[in-house]
């Protein structure tokens, strides 16, 4: 049998694989990347879906457009003009399962076999898989406090053939970083000019709970600019209702094309009953209840970790979103602390698989979003325990 050197270069989400692992109901994970279930809107969606149904009826059942159910586009694009002033309109927004769907037909649309990307290290890993089907050359700029290296980011552009620039400005995936003000301006200067799209993944940044919100890198000043958005991390992310917006009319043509042969339409269901709920529900109090619930986790972790681990391990401290990410320095890779850890029923993902280019590092994200107080602060000691021992040994 001859698979493809494309899936078979491509490896398996390592997070997924260990979720397997993990997800037993006597381990204490933070290796998950979900929401927490708690703040699906349950009632509302249900009430939501009856509407949908009994206003639509057989038309939320037949195929529909390519590019989604208009209302919810139009609802989208005065959603980012009113935070953002983007002059969208609904012409600028394309629906897609997911924002992970986004990211995969991007790179069918921009990526022959060899050509450039150019990534933020560490990165998603979901991008770097989903890119990876489309054979490309990773360009990896180390991504530091403030956002990307600019030197290093400087050097990637006069890279053969690179296509776009990948980053996730608001509360990173995995560090849980926010770009400055100040680097988000650099990087907007130092791209101008060029010839190459930046994209700019923000699943998370609704869910600031420190700072302000700051604009986006190139959104709404260059047509050059793809910002992705999802519905995951706010309403629910079974739905897998995602947009992209860009107001370049080629490249969203060129997407719809994508988008034809991939799936033909995202589920139509689902982005009716999206849009049913948004336009009978207090939208902002309840991602505002989202938001308090992380911060309340976030604390209680950032507070443990302070307590509890040697001095010699550095950790973020996120505005937003959902992840730490914490940084040994005691000569442990992470993936030997995550067989320790997991000894101990506690789990986390070792750095490794958001990196295109380092392997054996010594860096791990830490999800709070789906622990109580008391277990967040128990798997902190379980793991300062391990971490204590080393330093004994
Ligand atoms: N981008 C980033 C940065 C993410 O963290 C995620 C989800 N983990 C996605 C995209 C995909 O989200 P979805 O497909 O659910 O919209």
């Amino acid at each position: 049998m001859q698979y493809s050197d494309r899936v078979l270069k491509t490896p398996s989400s390592f997070i997924r694989n260990i979720l397997k692992v993990t997800d037993s109901p006597n381990v204490i994970s933070f290796a998950g990347g979900l929401p927490n279930p708690v703040s699906f809107p349950v009632n509302q969606l249900q009430e939501a879906v009856e509407r949908a149904i009994s206003s639509n009826g057989a038309k939320i059942f037949q195929y529909a457009s390519t590019t989604g159910y208009l209302p919810l586009r139009q609802y989208i694009a005065d959603k980012y003009n009113r935070l953002n002033n983007l002059g969208l309109t609904a012409d600028d927004i394309l629906l897609t399962t997911g924002s992970q769907q986004a990211l995969s037909l991007i790179s069918q649309v921009f990526i022959n076999k060899g050509d450039g990307i150019i990534m933020e290290e560490p990165g998603y890993l979901g991008a770097i898989q989903a890119f990876t089907m489309s054979e490309p050359t990773f360009y990896p700029v180390t991504l530091e406090e403030d956002g990307l290296n600019i030197e290093e980011l400087q050097q990637a552009l006069v890279k053969p053939n690179a296509k776009f620039i990948y980053t996730v400005p608001n509360f990173q995936n995995p560090t849980g970083l926010t770009y400055t003000m100040e680097r988000r301006q650099e990087i907007y200067d130092l791209i101008k000019n060029e010839d190459i799209f930046i994209i700019e993944d923000d699943p998370y940044g609704e869910l600031r709970f420190e700072g302000d919100h700051l604009p986006y890198i190139a959104a709404g000043k260059t047509d050059k600019s793809i910002i992705l958005g999802s519905f995951s991390k706010t309403v629910t992310p079974g739905m897998r209702v995602g947009f992209v917006i860009c107001k370049n009319k080629e490249f969203m043509s060129h997407m719809e094309t994508a988008k034809q042969a991939a799936d033909l339409h995202s589920n139509i269901f689902s982005q009716y009953t999206i849009y049913e709920y948004l336009t009978h529900n207090d939208y902002t109090s309840h991602v505002k209840k989202i938001i308090d619930l992380y911060q309340s986790q976030a604390n209680v972790m950032l507070a443990a970790l302070e307590e509890f681990f040697p001095e010699n391990v550095t950790f973020t401290r996120p505005q937003g979103g959902m992840f730490i990410w914490a940084t040994l320095n005691n000569g442990m890779s992470a993936l030997e602390f995550f067989h320790k850890a997991m000894a101990v029923d506690v789990a986390f993902v070792p750095g490794d698989p958001f990196y295109a280019s380092k392997t054996n590092v010594n860096t791990l994200r830490l999800n709070y979003t789906n622990a109580t107080p008391e277990v967040i602060r128990e798997g902190i000691q379980r793991l300062a325990k391990i971490l204590y021992e080393v330093e004994v040994a």
